[in-house]
């Protein structure tokens, strides 16, 4: 990791990106804002991102749209899931846990499930405990913990994950490294850092999550790209109580596939999420894509991208289902009236991919022809037949 330097990727080469996981299994990705209500009131959080109004989903609307999503990606080929569940605060919702226990108990259905939230950890240790025994069947689990300087207590905050992280959780704070605040944050990140906890230091976008804000200066962007790298935690891979017992389960697919060996400083990038691959042939990696932003490389307009197709977003208030969160396309549909994947991947018609949930589903650039799934995937041959 220390000799990897992400400023040196030919950014303006890359013809095609995808995290790994994506481009070598049968995943299906779901993003799903289960609502803006959440209990903090952060002052640099923007009205679209959280609300004071309880405006959750009946829990038999989102169970029925969990199973409606396996069955049409199973249509496609794809049997292997990872949901990921935002807010507002998602562990909010009444029906949290049994939505969770729902998708836990498919899991031998499956060929590979995991779960991810993005929350501020404002729930108590008994919570932690109850979440603990409903994700035990499921393969990897992992949390995005928003950290909060105004609301949260660092050393709790602290606490809290490290627990997690012991049961195997792959943990990763996320700091919205606020302009006007930006040393103090930077000291927290490293308290945390030094705990043994991963930190991705994230630029404040604009209102409409679009772009990113003004007032970085030149030191603070680069710290941005290059500072915190991810400490990869060895019992987060596979959770020990998942219950599957078959060898074929996507993190060993992965590995797998990955245990070519490399030549010199490029074995480091093993552990790395996402693959590009440039115009002269060579493969390119960062450890996470929400580092792309602090490069720019967030424009793919034209480039031929998978979302909507292996992957959608689900978001309120209106409950539309779309490709992504940044895509300008019409949504595939709504949570209440039903909704339809793409049979294939199809255009980016898009200015702008801020979101890591987006930039980060395989796309290449039109005319390349760099694969964006396994080949055991054959869009052409789906019988649709709804
Ligand atoms: S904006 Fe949407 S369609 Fe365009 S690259 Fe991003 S996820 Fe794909």
């Amino acid at each position: 990791m220390k000799n990897y330097d992400f400023s040196q990727i030919p950014f303006d080469q890359i013809e095609s990106v995808g995290q790994k996981s994506l481009l070598k299994s049968d995943l299906f990705c779901v993003s799903w804002l289960l609502g803006r209500y959440c209990n903090y009131s952060c002052s640099y959080c923007w009205p679209y991102a959280s609300g004071k109004n309880k405006d959750h989903r009946p829990t038999e609307l989102l169970v029925s749209t969990m199973n409606e999503i396996k069955r049409q990606s199973r249509e496609r080929g794809f049997n292997s899931f990872h949901f990921s569940f935002s807010g507002g605060e998602p562990t909010l919702h009444k029906g949290y846990l049994d939505l969770i226990k729902h998708y836990a108990d498919d899991t031998l259905n499956t060929n590979y499930q995991s779960i991810h939230m993005t929350s501020n950890l404002s729930f108590g240790k008994f919570w932690i405990k109850k979440y603990l025994e409903v994700i035990k069947p499921i393969d990897k689990a992992s949390i995005t913990a928003s950290y909060h300087h105004e609301f949260s207590d660092k050393e709790k905050f602290c606490e809290k994950l490290l627990l997690l992280q012991e049961k195997g959780i792959f943990i990763t704070i996320n700091i919205v490294m606020i302009p006007q605040v930006f040393k103090k944050l930077w000291i927290d990140a490293h308290y945390f850092h030094h705990a043994g906890l991963n930190v991705t230091l994230k630029p404040q976008s604009n209102p409409t999550a679009t772009a990113v804000v003004d007032g970085y200066a030149p030191w603070m962007r680069e710290l941005m790209k290059k500072g915190l790298p991810q400490q990869h935690k060895k019992n987060s891979l596979v959770r020990k109580s998942s219950v599957r017992t078959s060898k074929n389960t996507l993190n060993q697919l992965v590995k797998k596939k990955e245990q070519t060996p490399k030549k010199n400083s490029q074995s480091i990038t093993h552990s790395f999420q996402v693959e590009m691959n440039a115009n002269d042939g060579k493969k390119w990696y960062i450890d996470q894509a929400e580092r792309f932003n602090a490069f720019g490389f967030n424009n793919f307009k034209g480039w031929e991208c998978s979302s909507g197709y292996r992957s959608i977003i689900i978001r309120e208030p209106d409950g539309a289902i779309k490709r992504s969160y940044s895509c300008r396309d019409e949504p595939l549909g709504y949570i209440d009236k039903g909704f339809q994947l793409f049979d294939k991947p199809q255009k980016c018609i898009s200015k702008s991919c801020v979101s890591s949930a987006d930039s980060k589903i395989p796309k290449r650039k039109p005319g390349t022809n760099w694969p964006l799934y396994p080949d055991s995937i054959q869009p052409k041959s789906i019988n649709l037949n709804v």
